[in-house]
């Protein structure tokens, strides 16, 4: 095990919630302090409150990943007897530093959208509202035959030939490499300066733009040759499909039953819903945070309910209308965050062997009471 900086844990985590998933304009990354200092303790937060920062100090954290970016709006200045002063003040004192993942949090492949969809029980849960489609390539690499199994192994191992459940996918075709080698050079197979044919095969398979990079390296790295023939072609196929909210089934109960499940689940004291108590739902949609402008998905995906915070009168009308049932468990669901992603980092911190130790800030940040 070792050390690591804040550089090291954003990195990792930037890998399984990048940056390019963000939506338009929000605001994301690191947002207070520094991170090339030594990380021994990181704190996941909902919410960056000063009750959340006293806690931080407390518990000697040196940066907190935070799902609500603190800073919002553009600040003008740093006044230090206003609250967001204070609170800026206050980390930059401590030198806690504060990285906000809003939206692609979100929309990331196990982020806060799969943990409630998980945390609501739904069955083969899809996509809500689609927001970014992976670009996917092709890769072609010839290679002698005796090093077509190892260098297969090499693609699959890096990401390469993912289709649908499907890994390590590829086609290989026999044919026959003609290389001359230059004077100055040390070919694997032949001599400098002499013509060569190799029985070679053509391998290829399909890599998502993202980990192109890593794929090639890997390749470059199982290939026995000096210089590596290999093409990327640009695909027109659609890669995999991201974005907000998911939708699934769920056993048919009515809307009251299911409305009761949804506070256990998502531990709340009550939940607003919209709608016949006594219809059927078997087909739920869930949006972390405000889901107001995506009801029309849901209606158009053929959910039966949605489950989203911040609820506008008006929506409710609209959804009504439509006859689209909602439930309301208030924004703070996405409290669901705090554990899901202490868990995810803390595997991969493991994986990379830094000693670090990361914990679900204990705050409760709902602002608001019920009476
Ligand atoms: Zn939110």
């Amino acid at each position: 095990m070792k050390k690591a900086n804040g550089h090291e844990i954003i990195q990792l985590f930037e890998k399984f919630a990048p940056k390019s998933l963000a939506m338009e304009g929000d605001k994301i990354g690191l947002q207070i302090g520094r991170l090339n200092q030594k990380v021994e303790r990181v704190m996941i937060a909902l919410d960056v409150l000063d009750s959340v920062i006293d806690e931080a100090i407390k518990k000697k954290v040196q940066l907190i990943i935070a799902h609500h970016p603190p800073i919002f709006r553009p600040l003008k200045n740093v006044i230090t007897d206003t609250v967001q002063g204070q609170i800026i003040e206050k980390l930059l004192k401590h030198d806690i530093a504060v990285y906000a993942a809003h939206t692609n949090l979100d929309v990331a492949k196990g982020g806060v959208n799969d943990w409630l969809a998980e945390a609501l029980g739904l069955e083969d849960a899809e996509v809500l509202v689609p927001t970014f489609d992976t670009k996917l390539k092709k890769l072609v690499v010839f290679v002698p035959v005796s090093h077509a199994d190892e260098l297969r192994h090499a693609l699959g191992n890096a990401g390469a030939g993912f289709i649908g459940s499907y890994s390590h996918c590829s086609f290989t075709a026999n044919g026959t490499g003609r290389f001359l080698p230059g004077e100055d050079t040390n070919p694997f197979i032949g001599k400098p300066g002499e013509p060569e044919t190799v029985e070679e095969v053509r391998i290829e398979t399909i890599v998502p733009e993202p980990i192109l990079k890593k794929v090639i390296t890997a390749m470059i790295k199982a290939h026995p040759y000096e210089e590596v023939a290999y093409d990327v072609y640009p695909l027109e196929n659609k890669g995999e499909v991201l974005g907000l909210g998911r939708i699934g089934k769920i056993p048919e109960m009515t809307l009251e039953e299911f409305a009761k499940k949804v506070k256990v689940a998502l531990e709340v004291d009550r939940v607003r819903v919209v709608g016949d108590m006594k219809a059927r739902v078997k087909k739920a949609a869930v949006l972390g945070g405000d889901g107001n402008k995506y009801y029309s998905h849901a209606k158009f995906k053929g959910a039966d309910v949605y489950v989203t915070g911040d609820i506008y009168y008006h929506t409710a009308h609209d959804a009504m209308m439509d006859g689209l049932n909602m439930i309301d468990p208030g924004h703070n669901v996405e409290k669901v965050m705090k554990k899901g992603l202490t868990k995810t980092l803390q595997t991969l911190c493991q994986e990379a062997g830094y000693e670090v130790e990361i914990f679900p800030s204990q705050i409760h940040t709902d602002p608001f009471q019920f009476i």
